[in-house]
């Protein structure tokens, strides 16, 4: 409880605290005003005070893309306005490029004002609504030219009116003034550390944990009714086996899990301290539910995946990407280390703390095998070139990806596994990739240095004293399957290769009753529509034989109108080597093929534990 008088004495001692960093910030070279000016337009407003410009002209640029998500996404489009002044009065300016603002004949300090846009609703961008704001610094903190290592001060103000008097900020962002989830004044000390922490506003649920004596916080708009204590117990558990794994948490003040719940969608990006979660509020548990639904597993995998990342590429980090180039692409062939590596942990974890049994982690680790086999596109690109491309092909995925591209997450944590596995198993369980992992961490994370782009390699060659020359040749560079169930069978892991039961399959199950009824396999994928359209079509399937391509919609199967509901039930009257006559549009004209059936593929991974996995997926203490 709080008397009167502590409330008077407290604001009057929070003002006071106002007024002096009010002060500090007037000697500051940068400072930024972040305002909500208008929630309903989704506009924030921007206003950088920078004492000293440069002498003649001063570029001001925004980042072309999000550390973490490697695609071009020009965060400048969404720059509505833009002025500057100096104590006099207007500044000329005028644009460069597409991101980059100069102003010109000024005198003193000089200021630039400017509205950004904010609706979309993703971890990598900016949203602000009447019910809540979020923003990535990129999308709205334009970087002063030469002069992107001096600190940033920053002032977070709510928006204006009576109805959002209660919004509370969450963010990892150093507090400099500001009371804790309150708005005010936050410091950076250098533009690269101002936009690695995302930033929340609005009446989210807060729950609070401590690990490893840090304070962790989880602030979650958009879901109520979740059973937040019981996440944030189960994040606790993982967050301590991640620490426990790299031997300590990096430095820091405080962690932040922001997660962002509407109806649907998936996803995080992970920063230094923090890290942006995107998932359905039906994926959170419900207070008094028991057990681990499928949802919820794949929530704790993702906050166990972006929390490894606080480690492993944000810290470990490619040495392209020290320091980042935010105005065009930055490639490197490593992302399959950062991100596959990340991915065979962050499930990994969840096993090896008891969070999930070992059968439901042999699941989660064959589904991620049956998505890596049923792309033929791993025959023709490299995890490496993968990584190389990750700006133009990953992120830019068009309907001819399966069979034109590997993923650098999926065949990346295949190669982890079999990467851990080779070395528990040359090394007698003596060394595993934690031990990389450690290494990493204590020689590279650590002291802030880059590893080079074939240093990987040679890095596990030396913690573990292997020659591991063959097994990087294949796996890296090389597009032939990984040997995985040689390596899994060694630990007491049976893997079974079977046809698909569904076309909603996705691996992890053994096939339950008899296999002897082969189904039909048409080698696409189609939409549920009314109207059924075609999405892909599979390499050398039966549709790509017969001439039908994406994008064609489908009329009828041997005459009989189909729609998207039923498209799988009728399929499956048919067999193997069957052949139907397919009634569609394409460009609007109406076509007919023949189609041969194929058999569904054995593509479709079952792991089994038959044995004891030595150690590998024991729960550790
Ligand atoms: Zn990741």
């Amino acid at each position: 409880m709080t008397h009167k008088k502590d409330i008077a004495s407290d604001s009057d001692s929070q003002s006071k605290v106002i007024e002096a960093k009010e002060i500090e910030a007037s000697k500051a070279d940068i400072v930024y005003k972040i305002e909500p000016t208008s929630p309903e337009a989704h506009l924030f407003t921007i206003t950088l005070t920078l004492k000293t410009p440069a002498k003649n002209k001063q570029r001001f640029y925004i980042p072309a893309w999000i550390p973490g998500s490697y695609m071009i996404r020009d965060f400048a489009r969404n720059v509505v306005s833009f002025s500057a002044r100096d104590d006099k009065g207007s500044v000329s300016w005028h644009k460069k490029d597409k991101q980059t603002w100069v102003c010109e004949n000024y005198t003193g300090v000089l200021r630039i004002c400017y509205e950004v846009y904010a609706w979309e609703l993703s971890v990598r961008a900016a949203h602000l609504d009447t019910t809540h704001g979020y923003f990535n610094g990129t999308s709205v903190f334009m970087a002063v030219q030469e002069q992107e290592g001096k600190p940033c001060h920053v002032l977070m103000t709510p928006p204006q009116g009576e109805g959002y008097l209660t919004w509370k900020v969450a963010t990892s962002l150093s507090r400099n003034g500001a009371s804790l989830f309150k708005f005010g004044w936050y410091k950076a000390e250098n533009y690269d550390e101002l936009i690695d922490h995302p930033v929340e506003m609005g009446e989210f649920d807060l729950v609070a944990f401590d690990v490893s004596g840090v304070p962790h916080d989880l602030a979650v708009y958009g879901s109520e009714n979740a059973d937040f204590k019981r996440i944030a117990k189960d994040l606790k558990i993982i967050c301590e086996h991640h620490i426990a794994l790299f031997g300590e948490l990096p430095k820091m003040d405080r962690y932040v899990f922001l997660l962002m719940c509407p109806g649907s969608g998936y996803g995080g990006l992970e920063h230094r301290a923090s890290c942006s979660l995107i998932c359905s509020r039906d994926d959170l548990p419900r207070r008094h539910e028991a057990g681990v639904s499928e949802q919820y597993r794949q929530f704790l995998g993702l906050c166990s995946h972006e929390y490894f990342h606080t480690w492993n590429i944000k810290r470990i980090k490619p040495a392209a990407f020290i320091p980042y180039t935010l105005e065009n692409e930055v490639h490197t062939r490593l992302l399959w280390a950062f991100e596959g590596i990340t991915s065979y942990y962050d499930e990994l974890a969840l096993c090896r703390t008891g969070l999930i049994t070992v059968e439901s982690y042999l699941e989660l680790l064959a589904q991620t095998v049956t998505k890596l086999l049923r792309g033929q596109g791993r025959f023709k690109q490299s995890v490496t070139e993968s990584s190389f491309d990750a700006w133009t092909r990953f992120y830019k995925q068009d309907e001819n990806a399966p069979n034109s591209i590997v993923s650098y997450y999926t065949k990346g944590a295949v190669i982890a596994c079999a990467l851990d596995l080779t070395i528990r198993h040359e090394t007698g369980d003596h060394k595993s990739l934690d031990d990389v992992m450690r290494v990493l961490w204590e020689s590279y994370g650590k002291p802030g240095k880059g590893v080079a782009e074939t240093e990987f390699e040679s890095i596990v060659e030396e913690v573990t004293g292997l020659d591991l020359e063959s097994f990087f040749e294949t796996a890296l560079y090389g597009t032939d399957d990984i040997e995985i169930a040689g390596l899994l069978r060694l630990f007491g892991v049976e893997m079974i290769l079977q046809p698909a039961s569904s076309l909603t399959d996705k691996g992890g199950k053994t096939l339950a009753g008899s296999a002897d009824e082969l189904r039909a396999d048409a080698g696409m994928r189609v939409s549920l529509d009314a109207q059924p359209r075609i999405i892909q079509v599979f390499d050398k399937g039966a549709a790509q034989v017969a001439g039908l391509s994406s994008g064609d919609i489908l009329m009828a199967l041997d005459g009989l109108k189909i729609d998207g509901a039923r498209y799988e039930a009728r399929l499956n009257r048919y067999r193997p080597g069957q052949t139907i006559t397919v009634s569609f549009f394409r460009h609007e004209k109406l076509m007919q093929l023949a189609v041969e059936l194929q058999a569904v593929a054995n593509e479709t991974c079952y792991l089994q534990c038959s044995g004891d996995t030595r150690g590998w997926l024991a729960v550790r203490k």
